[in-house]
């Protein structure tokens, strides 16, 4: 009877056993689908996230562009109604301006033709910006020399640097056909983001100063430490509303070179920081330095734009007008 007792305990103890079994291998097999679906919603939190990023910016570029458009059609009834008066016989302004309707029709057709062949437009390219900060510098010739040899434009942040030596670069940027954007005069975060208004006198006097040096009315920014700084005591919206009433776009990075981390790291390591992620993104905006200290990132800059240009359907393009903005910090997440 015992026996039988101790065979039936082993056979429930041995089904239990197996129970355990089985449900260890579901309990694993649960811990990986779940760690599975999460990267896949992070992935997915991404995209949406970059997605909602290029719909903000198309919405905003399309209602500037409608304010474009209703200006110059204003512009064209208002000099219509002149010309209808003039031949009126009634005076006009003097100027005739019979030119400005003869519009050649080749030069319409050219345009859409021009635009298809702008990588900008090209939704099938994955893009990436170089972009420079804290120059002019000593380096920066170099940089420029580099750039120039593998026929690539990038984007230089600038900060207020005086004397020949910078001045003479800031043009250099200009003349070779690279884009000249802010990074703040003095790159003194304390003072920068004390207020509003020191934000705004620093910001006028980099505004002026590129402008007294290259010619150029520079519409682009980066906010030093970017627009998700910590530094900053004033309100970061604010100063993104006010930097956008300036008609100033922001630019920040989804790539970092980490060339101005404190771990000092060599050029190979500096170049598989940007390399690592590139394939991620369709728009890569990669933050790199131009300062007197980092030789380091003049000597990876060959080998990055080389890994790159050897990349499929990318291609390496300055900030435009036309360049979908990256940004840490929009107005959608103000709350
Ligand atoms: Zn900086």
């Amino acid at each position: 009877m015992s026996r039988y007792k101790n065979a039936k305990k082993r056979k429930s103890v041995s089904v239990y056993k197996k129970l355990i079994r089985i449900l260890q291998v579901m309990v694993v097999v649960l811990v990986l689908l779940c760690a599975l679906q999460t990267r896949r919603i992070s992935k997915l939190e991404q995209e949406l996230q970059e997605a909602y990023l290029q719909l903000d910016w198309m919405e905003y570029k399309q209602a500037k562009w409608q304010e474009t458009a209703e200006t110059d059609f204003r512009q064209e009834e208002s000099d219509s109604a002149v010309g209808e008066k003039e031949e009126a016989g009634v005076p006009g302004s003097g100027q005739e301006e019979p030119e400005k309707e003869e519009y050649s029709p080749e030069e319409k057709e050219e345009s859409p033709e021009e635009e298809a062949h702008d990588p900008e437009q090209d939704g099938t390219l994955r893009k990436v910006y170089l972009t420079f900060d804290d120059g002019p510098s000593r380096n920066t010739n170099e940089i420029l020399d580099i750039l120039e040899q593998y026929g690539v434009k990038a984007t230089f942040f600038l900060i207020g640097k005086e004397g020949e030596e910078a001045e003479s670069a800031m043009r250099r940027i200009v003349e070779e056909g690279h884009t000249i954007g802010m990074h703040s005069y003095s790159h003194d975060y304390e003072q920068i983001y004390a207020s509003e208004d020191a934000f705004a006198e620093d910001f006028m006097k980099m505004r002026e100063y590129i402008y007294d040096v290259t010619g150029v009315n520079c519409v682009y920014f980066r906010f030093p430490g970017g627009s998700s700084n910590q530094v900053s005591k004033t309100d970061i919206y604010q100063l993104i509303d006010w930097v956008h009433d300036q008609g100033v776009e922001y630019y920040d990075w989804n790539i970092s070179s980490k060339d101005s981390s404190p771990t000092e790291y060599s050029a190979e390591q500096i170049a598989e920081n940007c390399l690592a992620d590139l394939e991620r993104y369709n728009k890569a905006v990669v933050l790199l330095h131009d300062t007197n200290s980092k030789g380091t990132t003049v000597e990876a800059l060959p080998a990055i734009i080389e890994e790159i240009q050897a990349m499929e359907n990318t291609v390496i393009l300055p900030i435009t007008e036309y360049t979908v903005p990256i940004q840490h910090r929009t107005k959608e997440m103000e709350d």
